[in-house]
């Protein structure tokens, strides 16, 4: 099942070939292990360099920087096939986001010292925006950094952190002028093997996703070069964040509709081989219009995001356009996953099926990457 409909004008063959060697090497290196990370709490470190190796990083990070150079549509038919591949632990979509500021606001030094590593797995990243007082008020964040000499001495802690317990590379939000609330926000790398002060907490438990980590980080005294900071001057964070997260929000959304699509699949399967009062689950109308509905639904879901896709590359994806996704795509992830849980009885309740671990794994996303209610309040403001 394609990301693509057939009327997405951006589709190129290079497209379909490349989510064919996604999905294989997914195939072959992911979905045997998934049953062990989850077992772990985490995927082993090693996959990340398998991954870079096969080249599914970065496909819209330019070649001058060790990416492929490609459209970022690219980076998205990645995403979306992992999520039809049925399983989310590899945190990619982070690293992905993390790549992206540094496209965005990096310094050529930047660019060429840590790109490149990211792409090839050598780093692991991850963005470090939520506190346990702060989450949805962005503004609230009480992590700072303070410009001592040629130094930024950071202090704070972080939770909820995607990628936690591996990330060599965490781009930090926090307060540079702590008195000038979002114009006083600052973008700050810090490279977790190179400084003093920095732990990581719990790998924290979580509902679903668990074979994704997820973490608390602390900072204490925590001193980077002051040319960590990403663009030319401090206080640019918010405006920074404000831009990248559109993205973030997309990517969400074309995970999501990949998961849901591998759960409908697997679902239709079920019904048809399930035998109740002597006759396949599929036969009964209710499942057939349960089917009908859900398939109709990511078909409106697929066209909104090759839509969206299309807009980020041509550099014109807005923010109320991305919240729009995030909140649809993620919204009829659990409608139909819920659905496909439903139509495979009690079975669906059982974690040796897909489909209860794509359920469970489904609920975050209507939370993470900006609340859905936040997102409506966001599509509200361009009304
Ligand atoms: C598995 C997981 C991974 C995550 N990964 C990361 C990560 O990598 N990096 C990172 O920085 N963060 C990450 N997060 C944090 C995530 O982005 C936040 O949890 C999210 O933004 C919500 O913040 P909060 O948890 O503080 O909820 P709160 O802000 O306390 O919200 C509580 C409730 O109030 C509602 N609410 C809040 N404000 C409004 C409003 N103005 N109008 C209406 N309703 C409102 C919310 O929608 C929600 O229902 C992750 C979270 C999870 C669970």
């Amino acid at each position: 099942m394609p990301l693509f409909t057939t009327s997405a004008a951006w589709v190129t063959t290079e497209h379909h070939l490349y989510a064919d060697i996604v999905s294989r090497f997914l195939q072959d290196h992911m979905v045997p292990n998934v049953a062990r990370w989850y077992d772990q709490g985490q995927i082993d470190r090693e996959f990340w360099n398998l991954a870079g190796e096969a080249g599914l990083m970065g496909a819209g990070v330019p070649e001058a920087y060790g990416g492929a150079g490609a459209d970022m549509s690219f980076e998205a038919v990645a995403l979306y096939e992992q999520g039809f591949a049925g399983d989310v632990s590899w945190g990619y979509a982070i690293q992905s986001i993390v790549m992206h500021y540094l496209v965005a606001y990096g310094f050529e030094e930047q660019k060429l010292a840590w790109l490149p590593k990211l792409v090839s797995g050598e780093y692991v990243g991850a963005i470090a925006m939520t506190e346990p007082g702060a989450g949805s008020d962005l503004q609230a964040i009480r992590t700072t950094a303070m410009l001592e000499g040629d130094e930024y001495v950071i202090n704070g802690s972080k939770t909820f952190i995607t990628n936690g317990q591996q990330a060599d590379f965490v781009i930090v939000v926090c307060k540079t002028d702590p008195q000038a609330g979002a114009k006083g926000t600052s973008l700050i790398v810090v490279e977790t093997d190179k400084v003093e002060g920095f732990e990581r907490g719990r790998n924290l438990k979580k509902l679903g996703m668990k074979g994704n980590d997820t973490s608390e980080l602390f900072f204490n005294d925590v001193r980077v070069p002051a040319s960590n900071l990403l663009g030319d001057t401090a206080g640019q964070g918010f405006y920074q964040l404000m831009n990248q997260l559109t993205w973030e929000r997309l990517i969400v959304g074309v995970q999501g509709l990949g998961c849901a699509d591998f759960g409908l699949q697997e679902t239709i399967a079920y019904t048809r081989e399930r035998q109740v009062f002597g006759k396949p689950v599929f036969e009964f109308q209710n499942s057939r219009f349960k089917l009908a509905e859900a398939k109709t639904k990511l078909e409106v879901t697929r066209s909104f995001i090759c839509d969206a896709i299309a807009q980020v590359d041509a550099g014109k994806l807005d923010a109320s356009t991305a919240s729009m996704v995030k909140y649809w795509a993620t919204e009829v992830q659990n409608d139909v996953l819920d659905e496909c849980v439903q139509l495979h009885g009690g079975y669906g309740y059982m974690m040796e099926y897909p489909i209860t671990r794509l359920y469970a794994d489904a609920r975050v996303q209507k939370i993470y990457a900006g609340t859905n209610e936040i997102m409506k309040e966001l599509i509200a403001r361009s009304l």
